[in-house]
Formats: C-alpha cells, sequence, structure tokens
C-alpha cells in the first residue's frame, strides 16, 4: 500500500478501513544473507539500504525489544551537518541531503522540518571558531551564515544577549539544518525494509555469537539459532555489552542522555538554538511543547531513565539563556544510554572476526547520522568496502591514532 494524499481522502470517505499493517511480524528463519542487530534507527536503515540501493533483500533485523524502543525514540531529533573535521563533515552533509529526500525514499511522513540551527558564542574567540567551522562546512557543500548578535537577535528576540557570564555575541547558523519526528523515522524505514522482504523480528535478542575458525556464522537468540553471512551489529547503547559476547573489547564507555518537554505552547521558537557554553539546547515540537536538554551524566551507566542531578543542570541552563522559560512547566523528561566514542566520532567497519561488522559508537549526534548511517553500513556490507564518505571512521584508529577528535577534548567520552 502506497501512502498518499489521496489515500487518506479516500479513506476518509470509506471509514478508514482499508489500512493495512505498517510492517509485518514474522517468525525469524533458521538462515539468512545477512542479520542485523538492533531495530534502531542506524539497524532499520541499514537494512533499508541494503535491500533498496543494493538489492539485498534476504535480511533479518533483530530487535530485543520493540522496534524503536530505543535511542531512536529518545532523541531531541535534531538533524543538522555542522561539523569541522574532514572526517566527519561530508558524512553529515551527506546524511542531511539524504534526510530532505527521505520522505519521498521511504513513502512515509517523517515530518522532516529545515527550521533551522543556531549555535551560540560568547567572545571573539568562539566567533572565530564558528567562522572556521562555517568555511569547513561550505567547503564540503553544506550551508552556513555567520549571524552577529543583531542576526541572531532578529530571530530569538528574548534570549538574555546581556548575561553577565556569557553575554551572546553571535551565532553560526545553518538554515538547512532542523527537526524531524524521531519515531516516525524508524517506523517509516521499518515499513520501506518490511515491503522490500525484510524481516523485522521483535521481541528477539541476540544472546550469543555463532563464532567458528574466526568467522561469524549467525547469532544466538532468546528464538533460536540464526544463521548469517554476514552480521551487523547497530545496537547504540548497548555495544560493549553485545560486542563482548563476540570477544572484542571497544573504545566505548556508556552514559545516560536525558530530555526534557514542557507543556504545549503557541509558537515562540521557531528554530534550534544551541548554548554550548551553558550546556542547553532547545526547538519547539510541532505539538507545542519546548523540547530540551543538556550534557550526558557525567559517569557511565545502563540505566536508562533521567535523574535529578542533572534536571537541575539543564534548568539552569535554560534560565540562563532565556529566562521566560521559568513560567513553563515541566511535563516529562527521560533517558537513553549513550554509546560514547573516545573521540567522539563514531565507527563503522569490519571487525577482526571475519563476517561481523560494527556500527556505533555515535555518542549524542546519532539520529542525525541514520540516513547515511544506513546507507554506507549497506554500502561496506554489500561491497566489502567502506563508502568514501565513511571511510573514517575505522575501528583500529585508536590504534592508529588517527583520532577524528571533532571538539579537541581528547579521550574523555562525557566531555564530546
Ligand atoms: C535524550 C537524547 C537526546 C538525543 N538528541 C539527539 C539529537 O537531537 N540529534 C541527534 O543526532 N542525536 C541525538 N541523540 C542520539 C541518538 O538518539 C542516538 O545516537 C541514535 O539514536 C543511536 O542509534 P540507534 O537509533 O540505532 O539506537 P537505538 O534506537 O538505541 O537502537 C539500538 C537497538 O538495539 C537493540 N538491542 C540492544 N541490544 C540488543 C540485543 N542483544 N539483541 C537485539 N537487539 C538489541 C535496542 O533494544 C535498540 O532498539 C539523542 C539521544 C538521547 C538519549
Amino acid at each position: 500500500m502506497t501512502y498518499s494524499a489521496w489515500r487518506i481522502f479516500t479513506e476518509g470517505l470509506t471509514g478508514n478501513r482499508g489500512w493495512k499493517r505498517a510492517w509485518r511480524d514474522p517468525e525469524p528463519r533458521s538462515d539468512y544473507e545477512v542479520v542485523i542487530v538492533g531495530a534502531g534507527g542506524h539497524g532499520l536503515a541499514s537494512a533499508f539500504c541494503l535491500a533498496k540501493e543494493f538489492g539485498i533483500t534476504n535480511v533479518a533485523v533483530l530487535e530485543k525489544g520493540w522496534l524503536g524502543s530505543g535511542n531512536i525514540g529518545r532523541n531531541t531529533t535534531i538533524i543538522r551537518s555542522n561539523y569541522l573535521l574532514p572526517g566527519n563533515e561530508p558524512f553529515y552533509e551527506f546524511s542531511l541531503k539524504l534526510w530532505e529526500r527521505l520522505e519521498e525514499d521511504t513513502n512515509y511522513n517523517s515530518m522532516v522540518s529545515q527550521r533551522g540551527i543556531i549555535n551560540l558564542f560568547h567572545n571573539d574567540a568562539g566567533r572565530d571558531a564558528a567562522r572556521r567551522r562555517g568555511n569547513a562546512m561550505m567547503l564540503a557543500g553544506a550551508d552556513a551564515v555567520l549571524l552577529d548578535r543583531e542576526g541572531v537577535r532578529a530571530q530569538y528576540p528574548f534570549l538574555d544577549f546581556d548575561n553577565a557570564r556569557f553575554p551572546i555575541r553571535g551565532g553560526l547558523y545553518q538554515p538547512r539544518a532542523g527537526t524531524a519526528r524521531h519515531d516516525a523515522v524508524a517506523w517509516g524505514y521499518a515499513r520501506g525494509a518490511d515491503r522490500h522482504g525484510v524481516d523485522i523480528v521483535q521481541n528477539c535478542e541476540v544472546t550469543g555469537f555463532r563464532i567458528e575458525a574466526g568467522r561469524c556464522t549467525g547469532v544466538e537468540t532468546t528464538r533460536g539459532t540464526i544463521g548469517a553471512k554476514k552480521v551487523a551489529v547497530c545496537v547504540a547503547g548497548s555495544s560493549s555489552r553485545v560486542m563482548a559476547m563476540a570477544g572484542l573489547r571497544l573504545p566505548i564507555e556508556s552514559h545516560v542522555l536525558q530530555a526534557f518537554v514542557s507543556e504545549g505552547l503557541k509558537p515562540v521558537i521557531p528554530g534550534v538554538i544551541t548554548y554550548g557554553a551553558g550546556h542547553f539546547y532547545i526547538s519547539q515540537s510541532d505539538k507545542g511543547g519546548l523540547v530540551f536538554g543538556g550534557d550526558i551524566d557525567g559517569y557511565n551507566s545502563y540505566a536508562q531513565r533521567g535523574n535529578l542531578p542533572m534536571v537541575e543542570d539543564v534548568c539552569e541552563g535554560g534560565m540562563a539563556l532565556m529566562p521566560m522559560i521559568g513560567r513553563a512547566k515541566l511535563l516529562r523528561m527521560w533517558g537513553g544510554v549513550m554509546d560514547m566514542s573516545m573521540d567522539g566520532s563514531p565507527i563503522i567497519d569490519k571487525t577482526p572476526v571475519d563476517g561481523l561488522y560494527f556500527n556505533g559508537g555515535w555518542c549524542y549526534g546519532g539520529f542525525k547520522a541514520t540516513p547515511a548511517s544506513g546507507w554506507c553500513t549497506a554500502h561496506l556490507l554489500a561491497t566489502g568496502a567502506p563508502h568514501p564518505t565513511a571511510a573514517a571512521y575505522r575501528l583500529d584508529r585508536f590504534r592508529s591514532g588517527r583520532v577524528i577528535d571533532e571538539t579537541g577534548a581528547g579521550a574523555q567520552p562525557n566531555r564530546h
């Protein structure tokens, strides 16, 4: 079934009785060409691209819970490509271009909204860094505009421009950045993959890997053993734990990141603002809720829930940036587990185990990467070679020293 305005119209006239399930609920088969572990954004996008772009449809995506229960449905929905380093910027710009045609590709309304993002700066050094990053973005074909204080004020007159500690001097603006409805992205990829014949198997936890003579030949699951020529692990916050079952230790730590949503308000924030100095960022959902967040927790954890110290920290940031937020009521908050890599950049690579591939280390920025990550993982699985935009995302870069340290924070995952 193809979704269209005409379909909505005709279904509306006939009692909405013609809609079909968006994806099947198949029993897992005993063998597949490719098994993907994890039905988050990256696993589903990889399966979709394998089928659609590379014609490999004998694929299963195995999910321990329900589809979209992980970070794909927990993030604050920001998409952007405002990176500095050559290892990152072409990849994220590729991703943003794929976002621009995602709804056409998947025939699903993912509510991609290019409402723009502004990264604020507060001093001369910050302005110089923003200018340099903007130039790097434009060299990679992205859009970037350096705004002075009045340029920011024109869009966000209510910010505290004269904050004593971090007065706002301007911002790096990317007009094509924005937001997308996160769970609709998962549903769109799931439906798209399913339409191409991919089996999405929920409630099927991978509990081990079948490795024979150094080669991965399948996975052990709570629903039995499933053979595969290739296995790709896309489990985000569970990366270290899952890869440990294959005997691999990753350069990754896990930390919780929280998100917050206020009661619904009339439109007040037209785009996305990030306030790095104050550890705060915010946008407004189409339902009117202010969607905001801040830093990751400073300690390692697999606890997929929020906590009060971070509520205080994030609300302090919000009050410093836009004191009027103190009048809004907080509606809900939640946490997700981030796979923080040692240089803050991701990994899409083969592993030392033949036939076993790894996609992870997305830190708190993996949502925006979803389309390109899926494409590049599928490219690697199908051709055996990395996609040109993801060629730097190698697992061995931490040993060889070719790290992609976007923030220059060094091997301190909680600082990226
Ligand atoms: C609060 C918050 C805000 C964020 N904001 C942004 C943002 O604004 N922009 C942005 O770009 N990024 C953001 N992120 C980061 C982004 O959400 C993640 O980097 C990205 O979603 C991770 O990839 P994924 O979607 O594949 O992960 P997930 O959705 O977590 O998918 C992994 C899946 O693997 C499954 N799994 C785990 N173990 C097993 C197993 N043994 N067997 C089978 N399945 C298993 C899990 O159940 C899960 O469904 C945010 C994250 C959080 C938590």
